[in-house]
């Protein structure tokens, strides 16, 4: 097993030297990215990926040079080569290369690929299961989150403050309303109902909260509803989690100094877990789109 690197076309070796010094990425965060989970040595929801990878891309007029099929070959290859079967594939790709300035012209560049495949460790991921601790921080983003740009200073930021005090992650409100985690999307339960923000561009369109919703909560015969809720909502809730692809469904324990479900993961929030593995173990058919 060992994990890879891919760079413009060809595999490299860890910390090779190969990214310009005048690359967009680099130079402003001008690039798009994505997360796919690697379960049993298969890629997890890849279509649901690539369907936000272009949409992102679209977004902030990167031209596409690559279709899904592609795409899709270029994961099974890390895959294969690197013999990982529980990790995760991280996908980069930056406007391209060009002296700085700030406006970009988009007959002048060439897009740059970088993907890597890592391993994870499930023990850390199971841990999780139990609980995480989480603060409340203000949203301070810009507008358009929804696209899903390496440009993550504010995430950054929450996070980091978030982890110097000992918290799993930060739950962010935008105007007093709870938008998504620094890293994740935020559900609240409450009344045995399922509440989550609505996927607009306040918010990342995670597609751990889009199995969820579609596929994971109704399975279950759970009822979701998708509107905004703010800071007292939250403290009332019967039950906090987050969901990322790495984490899948994640209990929220505690919320600044208040315990949230009595200090253990809320009973709803362990089943959508749960449910949610099992959907990742069995896979879902690789060109499911929606
Ligand atoms: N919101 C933000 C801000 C994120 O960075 C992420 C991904 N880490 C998510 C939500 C969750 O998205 P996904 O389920 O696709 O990983």
């Amino acid at each position: 097993m060992q994990e890879l690197t891919y760079f413009n076309g060809e595999f490299v070796e860890p910390g090779a030297k190969v990214i310009s010094i005048d690359d967009r990425g680099y130079l402003f965060g001008d690039s798009v990215y994505e997360v796919v989970r690697v379960v049993k040595g298969r890629c997890f929801a890849l279509s649901y990926h690539q369907d936000r990878l272009y949409r992102s891309m679209r977004e902030m007029d990167i031209p596409v040079k690559m279709t899904p099929d592609d795409l899709t070959e270029l994961h099974e290859i890390l895959i294969e080569q690197s013999e990982i079967k529980e990790g995760y594939i991280y996908l980069q790709i930056s406007r391209g290369v060009a002296p700085r300035h700030h406006a970009y012209d988009r007959s002048k560049l060439e897009p740059q690929m970088l993907m890597s495949i890592r391993t994870l460790d499930l023990d850390e991921v199971n841990k999780l299961g139990e609980g995480v601790k989480a603060i409340a921080l203000p949203d301070e983003r810009w507008e358009h989150v929804d696209i899903k740009t390496t440009n993550l200073i504010p995430n950054i930021l929450a996070q980091t403050k978030a982890e110097k005090k000992f918290a799993y992650t930060a739950i962010l409100f935008r105007d007093g309303i709870c938008t998504e985690g620094a890293t994740s999307n935020v559900f609240a339960v409450k009344d045995g109902i399922l509440y989550t923000h609505p996927a607009d561009n306040h918010i990342l369109k995670g597609i751990t909260r889009q199995m969820i919703l579609t596929r994971v909560a109704p399975s279950l015969g759970i009822t979701i509803i998708e509107k905004e809720f703010d800071r007292t909502f939250v403290d009332e809730a019967d039950e906090l989690f987050f969901t990322d692809t790495i984490g899948g469904v994640i209990p929220i324990t505690k919320l600044d100094r208040n315990p949230v479900s009595g200090g253990k993961p809320g009973a709803i929030t362990l089943r959508l877990r749960e449910a949610l593995e099992k959907l990742m173990e069995e896979g879902l058919p690789l060109l499911t789109r929606k």
